[in-house]
């Protein structure tokens, strides 16, 4: 019989992005503290497993690294990724029913192309672990559901032009909040519309409001979608006490969305209030995977007297959701952002870094500005090979092409012949 539910840890604790960074070394040992004090670990089917260590092969699965991947993505990137390989793992051998990856360095903000680091993550651990999962296990059909409180930019990025991953993020308004994308309007690319779905919600969305636009969009889509394997980005940092972000969710809050969105794994983003707000969060969320009673996790803070959603704003959610249904269905490939040029479409496009590559090769000082021209062909059988022409300050312009995973023979000799000339 599987096991409930499998947890991986890799707290990185002897790294960090630089001094003071609120993603810093201490951030899981409070949880990691907090599972064990809670004696989780002593309820029967709650296993701990050790995180293996992604391999070059995995990352170039989901990325394109023009400065290579040793530049990229330092040991504990790979074993964060490598966590979250081995919860999918754990999951797709049957050894346990969920899995919850209790993992740093974040990931989601990783898009195809990296040239550097953007919002704290090198290289996408969910990707890496899905595209691993559909090479060994022959995985189809998966959906994504990022609950981090920043629009999941890379993971859509990655997916955009997927029609089998469905990706769902529910965030704080980008016009709010890093990194300032994720509105109602952006729906997947030209051959994939309606495999992205963003709900972009106002500050200071409590409890209420989540679940409201969850019940409205995510369990609705997901009903319809079926997917095979769904995977939750468990980014905590929707707390009222999250120190970068202005929402109010819960402990309590987190546990009745788990419940709702029903993950077979789990991996976490980002979450920020490490002492008195993650540690509670991902308890919630591990009690809810594993089926146990959540409804008494509190955190030790007192709640403010007022963390339920204004009227306005359940208002302003509710009118949200029942857009997003709208402009769904009502979803062109004119209108996704790119244009078609004879049998390819296009879309040219500016992508900004926030931190260098690893310290080890010379610091994380300055941006990165990539420009980057991206063709996807027009195929009548397949969703199209894409090709993607990219350069920036640390790197030379070069060209790319990605398959989807499940290529037509036109699509693969496409490749072929383009590759040579
Ligand atoms: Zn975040
Ligand atoms: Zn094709």
């Amino acid at each position: 019989m599987p096991q409930k539910l499998g947890i991986v840890f890799f707290p990185a604790y002897d790294w960090s992005i630089g001094p003071d960074h609120p993603e810093r070394e201490e951030r899981l040992l409070y949880t990691q503290d907090q599972l064990r004090e809670e004696g989780l670990f002593d309820f029967p089917g709650i296993v701990e497993s050790r995180p293996q260590v992604a391999t070059d092969e995995d990352v170039l699965a989901a990325h394109i690294q023009p400065p290579g991947v040793e530049r990229l993505a330092g040991l504990p990137h790979l074993i964060s990724a490598g966590g979250a390989i081995t919860c999918g793992r754990l999951v797709m051998s049957g050894e346990c029913l969920k899995s919850f990856a209790l993992v740093r360095p974040p990931g989601h903000h990783a898009m195809r192309v990296v040239h550097g680091g953007r919002g704290f993550c090198n290289i996408n651990n969910e990707a890496i672990m899905i595209e691993r999962l559909r090479r060994e296990y022959g995985v189809r059909r998966v959906a994504i559901v990022d609950t981090d409180c920043h629009h999941g930019d890379g993971t859509q990025d990655i997916y955009w032009h997927d029609p089998d991953t469905l990706f769902i993020s529910l965030h704080q308004d980008g016009r709010t909040l890093y990194p300032g994308s994720g509105f109602a309007g952006e729906l997947g690319g030209p051959k994939a519309l309606g495999s992205t779905i963003n709900i972009p919600l106002p500050p200071e969305t409590g409890d209420d409001g989540f679940l409201l636009a969850a019940n409205m969009v995510v369990r609705p889509i997901l009903d319809e979608w079926k997917p095979e394997l769904v995977v939750n980005s468990a980014g905590q940092d929707n707390h009222f006490t999250d120190p970068i972000t202005n929402m109010r969710i819960t402990a309590r809050g987190y546990g009745a969305l788990s419940d709702l969105i029903n993950p077979d794994i789990a991996v976490l983003e980002g979450g920020y209030a490490i002492k008195g707000a993650l540690p509670y969060l991902n308890l919630a969320i591990a009690m809810s995977m594993a089926g146990l009673d959540w409804t008494r996790v509190e955190e030790p803070l007192p709640s403010p007297a007022q963390l339920a959603t204004s009227d306005r704003n359940m208002e302003y959610i509710r009118h949200l959701c029942g857009e997003i249904h709208k402009l769904r269905r009502k979803a062109v490939p004119e209108r996704s952002g790119s244009r078609l040029e004879g049998r390819w479409w296009v879309r040219e496009r500016s992508i900004y870094y926030d931190t260098h590559t690893l310290e080890s090769e010379g610091g994380y000082g300055g941006a990165i500005h990539e420009h980057q021209r991206e063709e996807l062909f027009d195929c009548p059988n397949c969703p199209g090979l894409l090709v993607i022409h990219t350069r920036s300050e640390v790197s030379p312009p070069s060209v790319h092409y990605v398959l989807p995973h499940q290529p037509c023979e036109a699509c693969l000799r496409l490749k072929e012949d383009l590759s040579k000339t």
